[in-house]
């Protein structure tokens, strides 16, 4: 057994079941050779990466199963704001779980085909029939598929080069989503035996964020936890969540996002206190935790 402050967790990466470029055997095998304990698959909208992962399991290296779901909420200055919940250890048969992920799979299709549409109305070099049609069906479609696309097709040299000119927030080119109540993904999980995490809660980079009053509504409906330590967070972003999950009695992570090659960032970049992980899993009654093996 590891010296507690040795035991490394990871508790937000994503495989190709969405838009990592990992399979997911091949996550878990790097999560070993980067030295990892725990390591959490995190797709979007899916749990179809679970048991290939699982099957996959390294010796000793423990899986947190989840996902990450786009949610809206009040931003708390009277608007609306997309966030992203991390869901963990809910029962991935769920009724209700079930049909949220097929809602969004099919949305997030025909969303990524008009977005390709669009901007093959203007002469760029994508075809949204070939793009949704090498997605596999079960695969949730994002705007990272376009982005290697538009690589594929030299129009931009990086997924990142991608973002930041023609697929951010604020391009036309962009397609909002229908997207589900925060709160309601919280109760939705809860209901499913899962605990529910804040992603990535105050990076500004990304675009608007939730006021701090907001975080302390949710933690009221029942929120579990937010992730704290996450490559997109300054250090004052990372002192003011601190601070709220300790006024909100919430669970602190740290997970890098990983993504393979559609992001920079590398496998336990950031990481987890032992103990939340624990606290996390004391309060889930879904899916277990496994351990490889
Ligand atoms: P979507 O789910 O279609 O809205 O696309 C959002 C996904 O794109 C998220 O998983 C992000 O991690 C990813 N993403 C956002 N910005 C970037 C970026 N600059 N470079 C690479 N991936 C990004
Ligand atoms: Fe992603
Ligand atoms: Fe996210
Ligand atoms: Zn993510």
């Amino acid at each position: 057994m590891r010296k507690t402050d040795t035991v490394r967790i990871d508790l937000h990466c994503h495989s190709t079941a969405s838009d990592g470029t990992d399979t997911p055997a091949e996550l878990v095998a790097a999560a070993h050779r980067a030295g990892l304990d725990a390591l959490a698959i995190t797709d979007h909208d899916t749990t179809a990466g679970w048991a290939e992962a699982a099957a996959a399991l390294p010796p000793g290296l423990r899986l947190v199963r989840g996902a990450e779901l786009t949610c809206v909420s009040p931003d708390g200055r009277g608007g609306w704001c997309t966030i992203h919940l991390l869901a963990y250890l809910f029962d991935p048969q769920a009724e209700a779980v079930v049909a949220e992920h097929a809602r969004t799979r099919a949305e997030r299709r025909t969303r990524l085909h008009t977005m390709a549409t669009r901007m093959a109305a203007d002469g760029y070099p994508v075809d949204a029939d070939t793009l949704l049609g090498d997605l596999p069906a079960d695969v949730p479609a994002g705007r990272p598929h376009l982005a290697q696309a538009l690589v594929r097709a030299g129009v931009v040299e990086s997924v990142d080069q991608a973002f930041a000119e023609l697929l951010h927030g604020r391009n036309h080119y962009h397609v909002p989503s229908h997207k589900t109540l925060a709160v309601d993904a919280i109760d939705m999980t809860k209901a499913a035996g899962g605990v529910t995490v804040l992603a990535h809660g105050f990076a500004h980079r990304r675009g608007p964020t939730v006021s701090a009053e907001v975080i302390g509504d949710m933690a009221a409906a029942g929120l579990d936890g937010v992730e704290v330590d996450h490559p997109d967070h300054d250090p004052e972003a990372r002192a003011r969540l601190r601070a709220l999950a300790d006024r909100h009695d919430l669970i602190v992570t740290g997970s890098s996002d990983y993504h393979g090659t559609n992001k920079t960032v590398r496998l336990g970049a950031e990481t987890t206190d032992p103990a939340m992980l624990a606290e996390l899993v004391s309060r889930a009654s879904g899916a277990g935790l496994l351990v490889g093996s």
